[in-house]
């Protein structure tokens, strides 16, 4: 039994399919009424199976799209993102601006990630990725009015 959501599985229903056509073909198109119900039921079970794995296949292209989109994004980035005290800052004309991203995460997947304040504790930021902490003071908000001033 092939893997479901694979392309091994559609291709092995869709081969349960032929055989049904296969064993009318067979028969002289002359079967017994218990015969018919018994392939109608294996047609209709390979129907199900095979729309069940397309819909995982599906599922499974459209993840790879969504990493294929972050990929592009970091690669766009790549240049364009620096470190600023314990964060990584976006750039504009190389000065680092705005909301800090977490290091961690850019550091081993290329992700960007704003760093929240913690509630209750405004000396403390958060990653809502990897939950690690950063004091606030080290990941400040960078205005770019200040930057160009
Ligand atoms: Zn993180």
């Amino acid at each position: 039994m092939a893997i479901p959501g694979s392309i091994e599985g559609v291709m092995q229903s869709l081969e349960g399919a032929q055989d049904v056509a296969k064993a009318i073909r067979l028969s002289g198109y002359l079967l017994e009424k218990n015969d018919l119900k018994r392939l109608l039921a294996d047609l209709t079970a390979t129907v199900s199976e095979t729309k069940m794995s397309l819909s995982l296949l599906q599922d499974a292209i459209g993840e790879k799209d969504k990493e294929l989109i972050r990929m592009n994004e970091a690669l766009f980035y790549k240049g364009n993102i620096r470190r600023r005290g314990d964060g990584y800052y976006k750039t504009f004309e190389n000065r680092p601006y705005g909301q800090a991203y977490c290091s961690y995460c850019w550091e081993k997947d290329h992700q960007l990630f704003h760093l929240h304040n913690r509630i209750l504790n405004r000396d403390v930021r958060m990653c809502p990725h990897c939950k690690n902490e950063y004091q606030a003071i080290r990941t400040p908000y960078l205005d770019t009015e200040k930057q160009t001033a």
